[in-house]
């Protein structure tokens, strides 16, 4: 498979290159020369396949040879290590839960399934120089890189992250690795960190001396994985002459546009609704036709706070620019915090679900489009464990939120970090 750059100024490249690289040299986003159409019998048959064949069918093709199909799986088997249970709240509406990861957010499989090619392309290249993920976070992609990369040769991540505006949980889930993974605290918002990463990127004496890549959304490797949530949802859910609507809590519109990819390779998804919070630039897009990116603003559903979301240029292609036609296919709304923390209390009220604040908007987004389209039924993503938001959630229902695991075992351990302000600081911290 080749992909080619959303800016179309730059050559075509392979998957590992495209990877590798991250963005492409003419600054354009990667994406699949061609979206392969799954056969019917693949479709109709999903209910027999584990998991694991599911998502390898789905991904090889874009991996093509670039790896070989017996490492292939055995990546996807590490990226895949956990549950993604579907619950129904009520008669129509189901909740597909993806934070059963070990950083307890959707951003695990994509995380791993990246940290995992790129560890396999190191081994293979013999004048392999070490490699230097570069990330900015407004809270949970930090944690999962961190995790997903730990400990894989030859590969140093560095983390960038607003200092005291990342809930306390996330802030231990980036900065308690230790080993290969960097965390440095920035005095500013996520758009100063987003600023300076997105700098380095462009700097060609900081890629002159080091190996530079993206693990955000932008990276395919980070993106296309995320299309197997909605097959092993599509197969839990489906039922003879009923469609299926998919509601997805969005922020750079990674996840949602992988479900697009999924569509278009065949898979029976009647319409995407997407819920934001008070960053509504892609509602507000489809109502107006207008695109107009606007600096963020901060909400408790931290994870969406983006003013430009990256990956619209990838939505954009899929429907081949045309408004109408991805207006019949996705449906936008959005909700204040206000919204948010009632809906959680109603829930919670109603049906003992403790929703988070992510889910609570993919929640409201869903049960409005089925307000005005009786006949549906759907299923909405709930992409964090509500305990990573116990700072904002009411304070009875925090109460009640059981810590996994996981969480008991990072909350005593000691943060690891650097700070810096500025952008030189953050080259001579890169050069060292
Ligand atoms: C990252 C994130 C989102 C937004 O996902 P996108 O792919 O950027 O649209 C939503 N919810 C949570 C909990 C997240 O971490």
């Amino acid at each position: 498979m080749k992909y080619y750059s959303l800016n179309r100024k730059a050559p075509q490249v392979g998957f590992k290159e495209a990877l590798i690289r991250g963005l492409a040299p003419d600054r354009g986003l990667y994406f699949p020369a061609e979206i392969p159409r799954l056969p019917a019998d693949f479709i109709e048959d999903l209910t027999d396949l584990s998991d694991q064949e599911m998502a390898f069918r789905a991904i090889q093709q874009y991996v093509g040879d670039a790896i070989p199909e017996e490492r292939l799986r055995s990546i996807i088997d590490e990226t895949l290590c956990f549950e993604f249970p579907v619950r129904s709240l009520s008669d129509r509406i189901s909740v597909l839960e993806l934070f059963h990861g070990p950083t307890l957010a959707f951003k695990d499989v994509g995380a791993r399934f990246m940290a995992r090619c790129l560890g396999y392309f190191n081994e293979n290249d013999a004048e392999s120089t070490k490699i230097t993920v570069l990330v900015a976070t407004s809270g949970d992609t930090g944690g999962a890189v961190a995790s997903g990369f730990f400990g894989v040769e030859g590969v140093d991540v560095v983390i960038l992250y607003p200092s005291g505006k990342v809930s306390a949980i996330q802030e231990k889930q980036l900065t308690t690795f230790g080993g290969n993974i960097k965390a440095i605290e920035v005095d500013g918002t996520f758009d100063d960190c987003q600023r300076m990463v997105k700098k380095a990127f462009l700097d060609p004496d900081l890629s002159r001396s080091i190996k530079l890549t993206s693990a955000n959304s932008i990276n395919i490797a980070r993106w296309m994985p995320q299309m197997f949530y909605y097959f092993s949802a599509y197969r839990k859910l489906k039922k003879p002459g009923k469609e299926l609507v998919f509601s997805v809590p969005s922020g750079n519109f990674g996840n949602i546009c992988a479900g697009m990819l999924a569509q278009k390779m065949g898979l029976p998804i009647d319409h995407f609704i997407t819920g934001t919070n008070e960053n509504r630039i892609v509602p507000e897009f489809l109502e107006t036709g207008e695109y107009r990116p606007k600096p963020s603003v901060a909400t408790i559903s931290n994870a969406m706070d983006v003013g430009d979301p990256s990956n619209f240029v990838r939505i954009q292609e899929i429907y081949e620019g045309d408004v109408e036609k991805l207006r019949k296919n996705l449906s936008g709304y959005s909700y204040t915090d206000a919204q948010t923390l009632e809906i959680i209390g109603k829930i919670y009220d109603e049906k003992g679900y403790i929703l988070d604040p992510h889910g609570a908007i993919g929640y409201m987004a869903l049960q409005e489009y089925l307000n005005h389209h009786r006949e549906k039924e759907g299923v909405f993503l709930e992409t964090a464990h509500p305990v990573k938001f116990l700072d904002v959630l009411p304070e009875p229902i925090a109460g009640q939120v059981v810590l996994p695991d996981s969480i008991k075992t990072i909350m005593p351990k000691e943060k690891q970090s650097s700070s810096l302000d500025t952008y030189s600081e953050l080259v001579d911290y890169l050069l060292s």
